[in-house]
């Protein structure tokens, strides 16, 4: 798929959100066959939220083959999913833990970290993943927007980060970083998911703030903005049509897979190769413009 320039689109396909990465056709790439890790994380301890699937799930697999050991923190339904990616970063020699929340709340937020902090012993790399969208029925534009749907989408993506940063902050040390999940949608906005593309805009300002008040403390603290990456997300809250054309826009033509994202992440996580990297957020858009 990555490479095929006759790629056509995706079948029209909807589920219901959080979405299933076996209920999607095809399924997407996380590097399972492809990624080599190369001792860049070893001894690290990892916490990402969203790991179960699609941009998560590849992260947590490239992280375990890098030597890091991780927790990925998912909601109730996504066990399925779950249970897989542990069964990645367990292939990889690491140790894979998982916590189940809705972070939605701050406490929920508080005490993922602490799970995660218990049963990995320490915290080196918080990634601040887990997101939501929902564009069906023009529930993204400004006349569609539904109160419900909306703080959802501002809990999970926003306010969640703020809380599990502000709770994971007393457990990193020098060395350690933060990465925040931004989108093409808070520069390139498609117009219809006005509230989602919001939230992102912010993660940026939140990314470029935490640099600068975390920097004396010797934490980074930087982003990567995805651009049309397929993954459960879209079947689950885009309508079959959307999903059908979705990445077409890009200059590559094509939806990414989220293995193509993963190498961004491990790149700001690794305290050698990213030392002096902080406040930055990387695009990996197929060629859609992040300034
Ligand atoms: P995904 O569905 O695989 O992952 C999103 C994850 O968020 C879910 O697996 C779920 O575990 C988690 N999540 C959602 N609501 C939650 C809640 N209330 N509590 C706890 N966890 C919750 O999809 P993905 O595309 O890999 O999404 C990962 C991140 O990438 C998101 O922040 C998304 O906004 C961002 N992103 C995705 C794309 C894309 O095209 N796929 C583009 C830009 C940015
Ligand atoms: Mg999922």
């Amino acid at each position: 798929m990555t490479t095929d320039d006759t790629w056509q689109g995706f079948p029209a396909q909807e589920q219901h959100p959080p979405g299933l990465t076996g209920e999607m056709t095809p399924e997407p790439d996380h590097g399972e066959q492809s990624y080599v890790g190369h001792g860049r994380l070893n001894g690290l301890l990892a916490m990402i939220t969203g790991g179960d699937s699609g941009i998560g799930r590849a992260v947590a697999i490239a992280y375990a083959r890098e030597g890091a050991d991780v927790v990925i923190v998912h909601l109730p339904e996504e066990q399925p999913d779950a249970e897989a990616t542990l069964s990645w970063i367990e292939r990889a020699g690491r140790r894979g833990f998982s916590v189940v929340a809705d972070l939605t709340s701050a406490q929920a937020c508080r005490n993922a970290i602490s799970a995660a902090v218990e049963r990995l012993g320490g915290l080196d790399v918080l990634v601040n993943n887990a997101g939501f969208h929902y564009t069906r029925n023009d529930r993204g534009t400004i006349d569609g927007l539904e109160p419900e749907l909306v703080d959802r989408v501002i809990q999970t993506n926003l306010t969640a980060t703020l809380w599990l940063t502000q709770a994971a902050l007393p457990h990193l040390g020098p060395g350690a970083s933060i990465i925040n999940t931004s989108s093409i949608q808070a520069y390139d906005p498609s117009g219809n998911m006005v509230d989602y593309a919001g939230t992102k805009a912010a993660i940026n300002s939140i990314t470029a703030n935490l640099a600068q008040q975390l920097g004396p403390r010797g934490i980074r603290v930087n982003a990567v903005a995805p651009g049309p990456i397929w993954t459960p997300l879209q079947p689950a809250t885009r309508s079959a049509e959307e999903v059908s054309r979705f990445g077409s826009n890009s200059p590559l033509g094509r939806a990414g897979q989220p293995a193509e994202v993963a190498p961004a992440y491990v790149y700001l996580a690794s305290p050698l190769e990213a030392s002096y990297v902080s406040g930055s957020i990387i695009g990996v858009t197929g060629g859609l413009p992040t300034f």
